[in-house]
């Protein structure tokens, strides 16, 4: 997937089942994926951000 803030990285963390914390990704009836837990781009443009039922949904700690 791409960073969802435009800096246009690709988040590869879906391709990589060894990655560590390992996100689960579940899809709805409709469809829409929803990412758990929240990803956080630790380097580069730092964001930090849940997908939910498609939307994505930033996380703000300050
Ligand atoms: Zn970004």
């Amino acid at each position: 997937m791409k960073c969802p803030c435009g800096c246009g990285r690709i988040l590869e963390l879906l391709l990589i089942p060894e990655a560590h914390p390992r996100w689960k990704l579940t899809v709805d009836s409709g469809g829409r994926p929803t990412l758990h837990p929240s990803v956080w781009v630790k380097d580069g443009c730092r964001s930090h951000f849940w997908l939910r039922q498609g939307q994505i949904e930033w996380c703000r700690d300050d």
